[in-house]
Formats: structure tokens, sequence, C-alpha cells
């Protein structure tokens, strides 16, 4: 193709509410241009690399058995209804909403599984048509808190979402695994160092989850990994062992209250009371879990120097969403001013749970519902009822990981991919049998698997570029190979060129022919910008001497080499290359 037929429009300067470096350069070079908040036009030139992206995730998922559908986006309430995800979708207010002229409201697609299930339903009787991967690529709604960073985190966006159904767990155990090597694979071959972690289940649900990370200071998760031991975790789901109190076990001293005017936080109270450390504290942690139709207080008992992990605490409470209760809720509920909350005395209104942490502790420090006052020497079971406890402290980088006590250490990463076993919960709840081979009827083992396809492209913008622009791999580049003439008026260089391009092209290679009248200093930054992995270029010394220059964009080398060099040299090289780390 030659540049100057397409639609490349570059900028100078990054948009002004660009935070992170693939919103930045991605604008800048013109792939993307945005709409409004979290809506983008993908440019010409990224479709190209969103194509490459699809091609690579539909081989590798025919390779294990997918077939791909396509599946409206449209979704009836009533379907969401029938697997009891309305209003969970409602209370997290993710979805998407619209009506048609009868009045019936739909979501956009948010995900997939109630219209995958009530198609597998309807169309799959026998154990005998199992298992079955179906899949799209597709276009997702999400009605996002806060849109932001270019095409990381928007309200539509393009993901491959597939869905497994398998007669029984062994099978959906194998079909996991099975994605699971796809992804690492799809992963490589775009380009992308990605790893697997531990994740939570979010709303999507199920029993089992991994999510895949690529590495990236500008990743909106936080990941602890506990080196030498195989585990790595999303901080919202990530276990550590437990740095005991020095008061754990320690002999009952009497109660006593004392006034602590004012003193609420931890630090306050360590302020107050030097001599009482964080982990001799318990504070206690007022959130309301909210349902469609009811909303429960609870109270969580935490450690003074631990902190509450909001998405376990969640997922204990079973509720759709938690939220903060506001200072008048609390004044209300628990009689005291904000601060002041305890297990002593504390309302019958809440459930009450504590943290694993707090299980031995003794003669601890704590709130007892009763403004600018505090207990001391408080022991569980003596000074108020024993609750029940979880598991419900955020694990931080610096404490003993799980397996072997490594201390754990913390990256960011962009969530590309995520991986679930689901189980029967969407097959039962929506009645979605098929009949065994001993002829009764049975729910589908489901799992389902997704990969932000447009999210995949900015991590590997975000993983890979440097201070001139974009660094594509080969195997989503939207061109593999720019031949740039930077003396356009040279009828000869123009031959040379042409001639270059054309070889390249019949070798089989995505070659773009760069022959706009651009000054040669501003084509070339512009080519960097863009990110095409290797630039020919065509100048003064190919007409002096023969040679032409290869630039390698990933590596910044230059090479100068004979023109009759340089197709072989090229096409070897792009070859080599396109299909990604794999080696
Ligand atoms: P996140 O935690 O980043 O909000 P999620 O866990 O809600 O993502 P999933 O439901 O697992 O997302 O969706 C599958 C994949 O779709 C994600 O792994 C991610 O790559 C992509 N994705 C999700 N939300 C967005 C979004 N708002 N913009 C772009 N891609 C997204
Ligand atoms: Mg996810």
């Amino acid at each position: 193709m030659r540049a100057s037929q397409l639609h490349i429009v570059t900028y100078r300067n990054d948009p002004a509410d660009a935070e992170v470096t693939s919103h930045k350069l991605m604008a800048r070079a013109g792939y993307i241009h945005k709409i409004s908040a979290g809506l983008y036009v993908y440019a010409p030139m990224l479709q190209r690399t969103l194509r490459k992206i699809s091609e690579i995730v539909r081989q590798e998922l025919d390779g294990i058995g997918g077939q791909e559908v396509t599946l409206p986006i449209l979704q009836e309430q009533a379907l969401w209804e029938r697997s009891g995800r309305w209003p969970v979708y409602m209370a997290s207010r993710t979805m998407l909403t619209t009506k048609d002229r009868k009045e019936a409201t739909y979501g956009l697609a948010p995900t997939a599984e109630e219209v995958v299930t009530e198609y597998v339903s309807a169309t799959t009787k026998s154990y005998k048509q199992l298992p079955l991967s179906l899949y799209q690529i597709n276009t997702k709604f999400r009605d996002e808190l806060r849109p932001r960073f270019g095409l990381m985190r928007v309200k539509e966006f393009i993901m491959k979402d597939a869905y497994s159904f398998d007669a029984d767990e062994a099978g959906l155990d194998a079909r996991y695994e099975a994605f699971r090597q796809a992804y690492v694979r799809i992963f490589q071959r775009c380009g992308l160092e990605a790893f697997g972690v531990d994740a939570d289940a979010g709303d999507i649900g199920g029993s089992g989850s991994m999510e895949f990370m690529v590495a990236a200071d500008a990743g909106e998760d936080a990941i602890l990994i506990e080196e030498g031991a195989d585990y790595a975790a999303n901080v919202e789901k990530a276990q550590s062992r437990l740095v005991p109190s020095a008061c754990d076990g320690e002999a009952p001293r009497p109660l006593r209250i004392e006034a602590t005017p004012a003193v609420k936080t931890v630090e306050q109270l360590q302020a107050f009371f030097p001599e009482v450390a964080a982990d001799r504290m318990v504070k206690t942690v007022l959130m309301m879990a909210v349902w469609a139709d009811r909303e429960v207080p609870w109270a969580v008992l935490m450690r003074g120097d631990q902190e509450v992990n909001e998405v376990k605490l969640k997922n204990h409470t079973g509720g759709l969403a938690l939220r903060m209760l506001t200072d008048h809720e609390i004044v209300a509920l628990t009689g005291a001013e904000p601060g002041f909350a305890g297990p002593i005395g504390l309302s019958s209104a809440f459930s009450i749970v504590a943290d694993e942490s707090v299980r031995a502790m003794n003669n601890l420090l704590c709130g007892l519902n009763q403004t600018d006052k505090h207990a001391l020497d408080v022991n569980p079971g003596r000074d108020f009822p024993l609750p029940t406890f979880a598991e419900l402290r955020t694990a931080r980088a610096g404490e003993p990981g799980p397996r072997t006590g490594a201390p754990l250490i913390v990256k960011r990463g962009i969530e590309v991919g995520h991986i679930f076993k689901l189980g029967t919960k969407y097959s039962a709840a929506m009645g979605a049998v098929f009949t065994d081979e001993g002829g009764r009827p049975k729910p589908f083992v489901m799992g389902c698997y997704g990969i932000g396809v447009s999210r995949v492209a900015a991590s590997a913008v975000e993983q890979r570029s440097d201070s001139l622009g974009i660094r594509w791999p080969v195997s989503i580049a939207p061109y593999e190979v720019a031949v740039a003439n930077l003396s356009p008026k040279d009828d000869e260089l123009i031959a040379t060129a042409e001639g270059l391009y054309t070889s390249l092209k019949n070798n089989g290679l995505d070659a773009l022919y760069d022959d706009r009248a651009l000054a040669a200093g501003a084509k070339m930054k512009d080519l960097e910008l863009l990110g095409f992995p290797f630039v020919v270029v065509i100048g003064r010394g190919t007409k002096t001497d023969g040679t032409v220059e290869l630039r390698d964009r990933a590596s910044g080398a230059t090479e100068t080499l004979p023109l009759s060099a340089l197709v072989e040299t090229v096409t070897a090289r792009v070859l080599a290359a396109r299909r990604g780390l794999l080696p």
C-alpha cells in the first residue's frame, strides 16, 4: 500500500487527557480518535492491528476445537433475570440499557453467558454433542465508573468471549487447561509478555479463575508474587501468612475504659496510647452490603495494622455491591459518632465478622460504641461474643507469601484476559440441561474465557514503546515493513523504492511504501511514531554507492546493506518474527 493514499494523520502533541503512554502514543499516531468519554474511533491503521490480533485468536481457538459464532449484543432483561444476574449488573451499574418500541428493556452485552447458555440449551440435547466450545469476537459495552487510559478502559470495546460446555467437571478441567495453554500461545504470538495470576471471579462467578496480566507500570491491577514459589495473585484475591501480634494468646487482664476525646483513627490512637502498637488494636470497619431489594449493615473486626479487602468482604457478605455507611447511618446504628464503633455493645442490626488476624488476640484495644471512649485489655469471648472469622485482610508486599513464606513482591499489571470455571452456575439457574449416558437430565458444566482484543493492542504499545513512539511486535503491526523514500522527487530513487516495495510484497510481506511528500526528518519521525518494525531507508547513499539502510525499530539498530541483499534480509527477519515471541 502507498502511504500517500492511506488515511495517516499524526500529531505533535499528546491529548490533554492522556495519562499513560499507550493513550498518548496511539492518539498522536492517529490510531485512535476520541469521540466522547470512553468512546473511540479505531482508525484504519489500528483496524489492521485488531484484525491481526483477532486472527491469532481465531487460529489458536480453532486449534483447541473452538467454533466461531456471533451472539446478539442486545440482550433482553427477561433472559438476564433467569440467571439472576440482572439485579447484580444493575447494582454495580455496569450494564448500559435501552428499550425497544414496545418498552421491553435490553442490556447491551457486557458479556454473554445468558445468551450462549440459552442457545446451547436449545440446540444441544445429548452428551454425544459435547464437549462444545463457542467463541465470538464482538463489541462489548460497560458503563465504567472511570473510562480512561485510551483503549485500556472504555465503554465500548472488542472482546473475544468464549464459552465451553462439558458433561462433567473433568471435562471442564480439560477445557480450562486447553484454553489456558491457548491463552499463553495467543499472548506470546501477539508479542506480549503476559503471565497468569490467581484471580477473583467477580460478577461472572464460578469456582476458579485466572487472569492474564501484562506487566506495565500503568497497569490498574496490583499483583502479589511469591518468588520461587510459583505463586502470583491479583491483590483482590492474594493471601499472605499472618505475622502474629505480640498480644496473641496473652494472659487476659481486666477490662479498662478510657476517655479518648476526638481520637478516632488507628494513627490517632497510637499517638494517644504510645504503648499500644497498631497490631494490638482492633478497628471496626462498617460497610453496607447491598442487594436489589435490601441492605444489610456489616461490621468487620480487623487488626489495626491490617486493611479490609473489599472484594473478599463482598464475597463473604454475598451482597451485590458494598458501600460505605453515611455518618448519619453510623450515628443512628451505633449510637456513637464515627470513629468509635466497636464489638462491645454493638447493635444486633449489624452482621459481624472478624478477620482471622483477630482470632488469637487478647488484651486488645477497640471501640465500644460510645463517643470519645475506647476500651483496653478487651478479650474476645469474655467482653464481647466470639464472632465468626474469615480471611478478609488485604495481603501486602513484604509479608510472607502463602506457599513458602518468601516475601511477597508487588507488580502492576494490565489484565488482558480472564478465564473462569463457571461450573453449573448459569446452566442450573437457567434450566439448561442435556441427557447423559444414563438418560438422565444434567446441567451443562461451563467455562468462560475472555480476551480484551482492543486492550491487547493498547498493552502492546504500553509494554514496548520508547521515547520515539510505538514499537509494534511484527505479528500485530499494521505493516511489517515500511519502505521510505527520502527523495520522493528523484525518478531513479522512486524506481528503486517501488522495486523494493514490490519485491517485499511479492515475498508475502505486509509492506508499506511511504511515498508521502514529507521532509526526510519529518518522515522518519512519523514512521518511528507509527511503530512499524522495519523501515527501509532509500536516500542519497542509494544513488552514490548502491546501499540502503535497514532500521530495526525494536532494537534501534541501523544497518547499511547492499541493495541486492535487502529483500532477502528483510524477508528472513520478518518471517522469523511473525510468530511472535514463540521460538
Ligand atoms: P477489569 O478488571 O479490567 O475491569 P474485568 O475483570 O471486568 O476487567 P472481564 O469481565 O474479565 O473484565 O472481561 C474480559 C476482558 O475484557 C478483560 O480481561 C479485559 O482484557 C477486557 N476488558 C474488560 N473491561 C474492559 C474495558 N472497559 N475496556 C477495555 N477492555 C476491557
Ligand atoms: Mg476480569
